[in-house]
């Protein structure tokens, strides 16, 4: 693991065009669940699988229960970033790393200080009337019961992307056009499986793609580093 570390930081310390692409993995050591671990929440019981309540249209046919399960399992507030999220807002503001692309939903990216994070599923920070458009606090959701409406009586919708609906067409060129033009690209914390999302891989054109996840990924024959842990504790020894 030592040889695996001592890599990292060099090919770190030899780059200022970095970009950083990650997903759930990243926050559970901030304590926020991801979905595919053992742990995760599709490995857990719920009346219907996880991938069904966040979908758009369980969102239309049912919000109460949509809303319950999002306040219980997605919305976390008082979670806050940890190493991975630090050193990866450090790297940006030494000048190093360009961009952060992120799966997640959970804004502890910019909690850490990052500044260029493309969010491409949105942020729970952010709720919206779908009749008027007002936009709604993280905190107003989670302090409201059953569904939460809007002054206007519109029900409101997270920002987020739910599973049928597109990505943010701005925030996907944004997050093409920067891993294109990076140097390293380092992708942890995601297991790759989610598209259009985990589709980005195929626009890197170098050859110094990191791989940092708790557990195996099929991809990992293109790149030059593959190290298996924790990302929070591996990003601390940089
Ligand atoms: P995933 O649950 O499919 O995969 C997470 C991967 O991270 C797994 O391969 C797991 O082994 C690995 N992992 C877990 N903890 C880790 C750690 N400490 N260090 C390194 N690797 C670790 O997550 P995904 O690929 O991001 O796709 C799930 C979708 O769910 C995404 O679209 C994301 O939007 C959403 N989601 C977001 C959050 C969040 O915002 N924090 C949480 C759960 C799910």
């Amino acid at each position: 693991m030592k040889e695996k570390i001592d890599t990292l930081r060099s090919m770190i310390d030899g780059s200022d065009n970095i970009v950083f692409f990650g997903g759930a993995g990243v926050s559970t050591e901030s304590g926020i669940p991801d979905f595919r671990s053992t742990s995760g929440l599709y490995n857990q019981e719920y009346k219907y699988p996880p991938e069904e309540i966040i979908s758009h249209s369980f969102f239309m046919r049912d919000p109460e229960e949509f809303y319950r399960f999002y306040r219980n399992k997605m919305v976390c507030l008082d979670a806050k970033p940890n190493a991975a999220h630090f050193k990866l807002a450090e790297l940006e503001s030494k000048g190093k790393l360009r961009a952060v692309v992120t799966q997640n939903i959970d804004n502890l990216h910019q909690l850490a200080g990052s500044k260029c994070v493309h969010e491409l599923h949105g942020s729970v920070f952010r709720n919206y009337c779908t009749r008027c458009g007002k936009f709604y606090t993280a905190e107003y959701i989670m302090q409201s019961a059953g569904i939460p409406r809007c002054d206007c009586g519109g029900t409101i919708k997270p920002d987020v992307v739910l599973y049928e609906e597109v990505l943010d067409q701005l925030v996907l060129r944004k997050s093409i056009q920067a891993i294109q033009e990076a140097d390293v690209l380092i992708i942890g914390g995601t297991s790759l499986v989610v598209y259009p999302a985990a589709g980005l891989l195929q626009y890197y054109l170098g050859n110094k793609l990191i791989l940092i996840n708790k557990t195996e990924l099929p991809q990992e024959s293109r790149a030059a580093l593959v190290i298996h842990g924790k990302i929070g504790e591996i990003m601390s020894q940089i």
